[in-house]
Formats: structure tokens, sequence, C-alpha cells
């Protein structure tokens, strides 16, 4: 098995990070990726609990604590724009001892230079069709070149095209958790130094934060909504559908909103999970967002790809055959992964409330847990369920 093709299909946090654990035991892992290079900037992402194991066994960890976003606190404020609670970087991002907040972009980076002496990478490029055969995956390829594999996996996100072919429509594993996420680069005109704010509305949160590695700033929309029909490619759409979510909404909103159409970075998709009862199917498997999105509420996404990128490699690794090393990958990231995904919904009700009531109640509770004393210590007890779920795993030596 150890010397096997494999072709992944996505240059994310997952398929690079996979890439790198295949080519370190023996296989012969090519990565296509639809992008023509890899994206780089992006949203902060949190690496936490088993997934540090995972950069330290990949040398990476010195890298990553210099590049950490530095981000030094967050407050919650008001309509006004008065801040009511703040709280230091680490509690406001659910952080606890060595977890490290970094760019999306930087990480991907840094995984893919980890991997790329050793790895071919086909940049601006896709699968196009699937045809395996039970001794190989015969793969023809947007550009026309036509190849096979011992093993395809699909590490191409939430909207994974490899699920698609191999298992059927998306409809029928992603599950809408009743929000929608934007985010995107915006001006730094609130001159904010490795802060963030936060603005809780009925239905809909808005939030800015600057970063140790970004000149700007970012802003971030999360808002309830039924399920809403758009074209994922239709941009103009997606920031209409924002702006309509946030008409007439107060503190620095408008000035934010009128940002997007110039970012280079949109994005906007619904807060949703995957589930899946298999992540496999014959000689096609899936890793990463493609398999087991568990939502940027979460914050455990980033986590979930590196761990299973180890795993995934590590089963592979293992096993007489690729059936039963699917099968093991599956069997040790199962439980780890439900437990993350159960952050995802619990999260989002903090994260967006419902109702003015809602917001008035929560903003007197926060304004006076501002203020008390020991205020650290209760924030902690709240960060303890994500803590608890991202080091529910015992990883193993390959
Ligand atoms: C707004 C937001 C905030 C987030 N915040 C956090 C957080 O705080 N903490 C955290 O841990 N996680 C967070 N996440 C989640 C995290 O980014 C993902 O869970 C993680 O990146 C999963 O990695 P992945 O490689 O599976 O997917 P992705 O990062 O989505 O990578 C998929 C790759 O596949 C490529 N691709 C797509 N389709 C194709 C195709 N057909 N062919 C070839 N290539 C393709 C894409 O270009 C991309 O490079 C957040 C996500 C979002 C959207």
């Amino acid at each position: 098995m150890r010397d096997a093709t494999v072709l992944i299909s996505g240059a994310g946090i997952a398929g690079t990070a996979l890439a790198y654990w295949l080519r370190r035991h023996g296989f012969r892992p090519t990565v296509v990726e639809r992008a023509p290079e890899i994206r780089a900037g992006g949203y902060k992402v949190d690496i936490r609990g088993a997934a540090l194991d995972v950069v330290t066994r990949m040398g990476l960890r010195e890298d990553i604590r210099a590049h950490r976003t530095d981000v030094r606190g967050g407050s919650v404020v008001n309509a006004a724009g008065k801040r009511v609670a703040s709280m230091d970087g680490d509690t406001f991002g659910g952080r606890q001892g060595e977890d490290a907040e970094i760019l999306r972009g930087d990480l991907n980076r840094m995984l893919y230079e980890a991997s790329k002496g050793e790895v071919e990478y086909l940049f601006d490029d896709a699968i196009d069709a699937i045809d395996d055969t039970g001794d190989r995956v015969g793969v023809t390829f947007a550009s026309g070149r036509v190849d096979s594999y011992d093993l395809v996996v699909g590490a191409d996100g939430l909207h994974s095209a490899t699920r698609a072919l191999a298992f059927g429509d998306e409809k029928r594993f992603i599950h809408d958790l009743g929000y929608y996420v934007s985010i995107f680069s915006v001006p730094n005109h609130l001159e904010l130094d490795r802060w963030e704010l936060t603005y809780v509305g009925p239905g809909r949160t808005a939030l800015t934060y600057s970063t140790a590695k970004d000149h700007g700033a970012k802003a971030m929309f999360l808002f309830a909504s039924t399920p809403l029909e758009y074209d994922r490619r239709d941009r103009t759409a997606q920031e209409r559908l924002l702006a309509d979510a946030y008409a007439g909404e107060g503190w620095e909103v408008p000035r934010l909103l009128e940002s997007m159409d110039a970012a280079p970075d949109f994005y906007f998709d619904s807060l949703s999970q995957v589930r899946m009862d298999h992540w496999s199917t014959g000689r096609v498997a899936l890793l990463g967002d493609a398999a087991y999105c568990a939502s940027p509420a979460s914050g455990q996404g980033t986590s979930l790809a590196l761990v299973g990128a180890y795993v995934l490699a590590g089963e592979l690794a293992a096993a007489q055959d690729h059936a039963a090393g699917l099968a093991s990958y599956e069997r040790e990231m199962r439980p780890f992964v439900e437990q993350n995904q159960k952050l995802g919904p619990a999260n989002i009700k903090r994260m967006v409330l419902r109702s003015a009531g809602q917001v008035r109640i929560s903003m007197a509770m926060l304004s006076l847990l501002g203020r008390l004393p020991g205020k650290e210590k209760l924030m902690a007890k709240a960060i303890e369920p994500i803590h608890k779920a991202a080091t529910a795993i015992t990883l193993k030596e390959y």
C-alpha cells in the first residue's frame, strides 16, 4: 500500500496536510487545485488540542507561533459603539495554553511549502469525472488530462465536487444550521490595533478585527435566516442578500458593508455542517470539510482537517489494503468528529441572538461580567467544551 498513487482534490488545509503525511509514509501523492495558486490571506482560524500535536510532528510549531495573529483582545459594543465588555484575546477566542490563532492563508502556505518538494501540484485544474474500476480510479481532468490512481481523496471543501461525483447531490449531506456567514477584507477605519469589536443586533451579528499580520481589517457577518435561494457563482446576488439582511442596522455596519464591493476576498455561504454515514466508497475517500464540515461556528474546522489528514495517511500506511485503511480512518476519527460537530449549533446560538429582548439581557449580563473580579475564571469555564472536544482523540504513532 505504501507506494500507492493518490490523487487529492483540493490544496486547502486538509489537502496539503494529507499530501505531506502521505509522502512521509512513502505514498506518491498528486494534488489538483482549482485555483491558480494557494489562496493567501483570509480569515483567522484556530489550531487547538490534538491539531497542535499534528503541526508539532510536522515541525511547523515554531513557524506557526511566529505567524500568530496576536489579537490582544475583543470587546462587545452597543449600537452607539460603547464597549459593553472586554476580554483578553485568548478568552475571547476560546483558546487555552498553546492553542494558536493564525490566518488561514498563512497556514495553507506553510503546509504547501512543507509538502511541495516531493509532491506534484496541479493548479488551475479540477477533476471532471472519475471511474472507479475496483483496481484503480480513472480520472478525467477539466484540462483534458487523463490519468489513473490507486486512490482519490476529496479534500475540496464544503461544496466538494469529488463528493458529488462519488456520493451524489450535496443536498443529502449538507445540513443548514439556519444562519449565513460572510467575511471579507475592509479598510481598518476604526484603527483597531490587534483588537476585535463585536456588535450584536436581533438576529444579526457583525464584527471587525485587525491582526498583526494584516494591514487592513476583516469584517464578518453572521445572521439567522431561512434557506436563501441564490447562485453560488453570482457574487452580486450574494452582496445584495447580505445588504438586505443588515438593512437599517446601526453601529459601523453601513460603513463595513460599503467595502464589500471592492473586497478581493468576499465570502458568503450558509453556516452548514456535512454529515455522512460513510466517508469513503470503493477507492474514493473524503477528508476535512468535504467529509465532516463542523461549520465556522465550531471554531474547529481547521483542527479537524489537520487531524483527519494525519489519521487518514497513518491508517492507510498501517493497513494491508486501502479498504482496511479507510475503515480504520473512519473508526478513529468518527467519535472525535461527532464531539466537535456538537460545538457548532451550540456556539452559534450564543453568537447570534434571536430577539431584541435576548440582546438586552445579554448586554446587561456581559456588562456585569465585565466588572466582576473573577471574570477570567468564569470565561475559562465557558470555553471548556471546545477544549474538551479539541483533545478528544489520542493520536497514534504511525
Ligand atoms: C468564515 C469562516 C471562518 C472560519 N473560522 C474558523 C475558525 O475560527 N477556526 C477553525 O478551525 N476553522 C474555521 N473555519 C473553517 C476552516 O477554514 C475550514 O474548516 C478548514 O479550512 C477546512 O479545510 P479544508 O481543506 O477541508 O477545506 P477548504 O479550506 O475549503 O479547502 C478546499 C480547497 O479545495 C479547493 N477546491 C474546491 N473545489 C475544488 C475542485 N472542484 N477541484 C479542485 N480544488 C477545489 C479550494 O480552492 C480550496 O483550496 C472557518 C471557515 C470560514 C468560511
